[in-house]
Order: C-alpha cells, then structure tokens, then sequence
C-alpha cells in the first residue's frame, strides 16, 4: 500500500510521468471495511469511501477515469449497486474524473469552487485537464455546510477555504465519528499545495489546525492518499509544518533562495517529509515561486 501511494505521489511530482499510463492489469482495489456498511476502497493510491445502506450507496470521491470501471465493480461487489450520491472532496482528476463514468442519475455532490474548476479547460503540473460535460458536473454544491440524512447517519460536508485548492470540503459521518478529509492531509510527507487553483500551504495548515478543534475525540481520519489517522496525527503534522513555514518566510525575508532556504541547517529536521516533494519544491510553494 505504502509502495503504490509512494509510485503515485513520484508520479504527481513529476511532470515527465504524469502521462505514463500504469499496466492496469496489475491494479486491484483493495476494500478495508471500516465501519457497519461502510468500506474504504483505495484504487492506485486513491482512497475512496464507500457508504451503503436503506436510503442508498454514498461513495466519498471516485478516482480515475481509466481505473473507474474497476471502482464501481468494486462497490457493486459490496452493495449489489452503483453509487447514488458521489461526494467529490476537491477538484483533482485522482478524486473526480471517475465521475465521468457514473450513471447520470448519480447525483454528484461538491463545493461550488470545485464545480467551477470543473466546468471549464484547466492545467495542472503541465497537464491539460479537460472540462467535464454539463450533464456530468456536480449535480448539487453549496458554499460552507451541507447537511445529508441518510443510512441512519448524519453526514456532514464542510467547506475549508484555500488550503490544498480553493473547494476542498470534508465528510464526517456523525454517528460513526469518521472524517474524509480528501487530500487536506498527505501522511508523512510534505502537501501537495495546488496553489494555481487556490491552495495556500500556510491556510492549509491553519485549515488542519482547525480541523483538529472542530471535530470530536475518537474521531478516526481518512485521506486521499494514506492510511487511517488520529486527530492527534493531524495535530502535530500541522505544528510540525507550520514551523517548517515560519522558518522558510523568516529566511526568505533575509534574502535567500529557495535553494539555500533548503539547504541551510534549520530546515534539516523537516526533510524527513521530503517523500513525493522536495525540500525545495516545499520551500518554493511556500514563498510562492
Ligand atoms: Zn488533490
């Protein structure tokens, strides 16, 4: 598991790669069930949330394009159906191009910045990222909090402005105390901070920090990309970053580049978050260059 998240993020750092298309013979879902009637799916290093139940199949983000028949046969397998409600966390073609492969009487839920993003040509790392059809954005968005009832749970989408994109939004299943927090968090390595698209790593983290008061003890935390994390986790990633931050802004301020910035004695202790991104790739999306 820990390998295919590491050969993706390798895969998004790299702009050379991002087109190389993986052998998908040699992909297979892998389904961790986390609660009664509700499973975790990760696909290529996609985790996507799975909810079932009297009222319907709710999944939380949809992964790619080309793995998508994969993933819906994966749901089927677990809730005889496809999915009636797709929560799109944010607007990343790992979380929503499988949505171009939903019926379209799935109703496909988002932020209204992520159905922006969606509607018109945008580029990422290089990479053109084609609008979706009318037929198949998001078929409801809303701007801080939306509310679902449903399965017995109580499901709450909420909006943190600018940190990983400009529409991010997180799925809290209530009764179950289980939080999808899309890609607002990579576990054990520096973000990836669209900053083209509204991102910001300070807001980011400021968002994490947030997240942490917000929600209750206990509460079990899923991610786009990573396993299963404790708000205490959380917690102090955001601390630990958020050092790494005041120190890349106070020696910027001094003059330095990017480069020495990644370099210089003070920044060492983060370079064990140096996975998918550089030092100097982190340093550089925090001065903004
Ligand atoms: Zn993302």
């Amino acid at each position: 598991m820990k390998k295919i998240v590491f050969a993706f993020l390798l895969t998004l750092g790299n702009v050379a790669a991002i087109n190389a298309q993986p052998n998908l013979d040699t992909i297979r879902p892998e389904i961790t069930q986390i609660a009664n009637q509700t499973w975790l799916i990760t696909l290529y290093g996609v985790t996507n949330l799975v909810n079932a139940g009297d009222d319907g199949v709710l999944m939380v983000d949809a992964g790619y394009r080309m793995l998508a028949p994969k993933l819906f046969a994966a749901v089927d397998s677990l809730a005889g159906q496809k999915p009636d409600y797709i929560v799109s966390t944010h607007w990343h073609f790992d979380h929503v191009a499988g949505n171009l492969a939903a019926d379209r009487k799935t109703v496909v839920i988002a932020h209204e910045n992520c159905r922006n993003l969606l509607s018109s040509q945008q580029e990422i790392l290089g990479r053109k990222m084609e609008a979706h059809p009318d037929s198949l954005l998001p078929d409801i968005t809303f701007t801080d909090l939306l509310t679902l009832y449903l399965n017995g749970d109580t499901i709450v989408l909420k909006h943190y402005a600018g940190g990983h994109t400009t529409g991010d939004i997180v799925v809290w299943f209530k009764h179950k105390n289980l939080l999808h927090v899309g890609d607002l968090i990579f576990e054990g390595m520096f973000p990836f901070v669209d900053v083209a698209h509204g991102g910001n790593p300070k807001i980011l983290m400021q968002n994490l920090t947030q997240i942490v008061t917000d929600f209750p003890a206990g509460t079990r935390i899923f991610c786009g990309h990573g396993e299963e994390l404790t708000l205490k986790y959380v917690a102090e990633y955001a601390d630990d970053l958020l050092k790494s931050i005041k120190i890349i802004e106070s020696l910027s301020k001094k003059g330095k580049t990017p480069s020495e910035i990644a370099t210089s004695p003070e920044m060492q202790p983060f370079a064990k978050y140096a996975v998918a991104f550089s030092l100097e790739d982190w340093v550089g999306r925090v001065v903004g260059r």
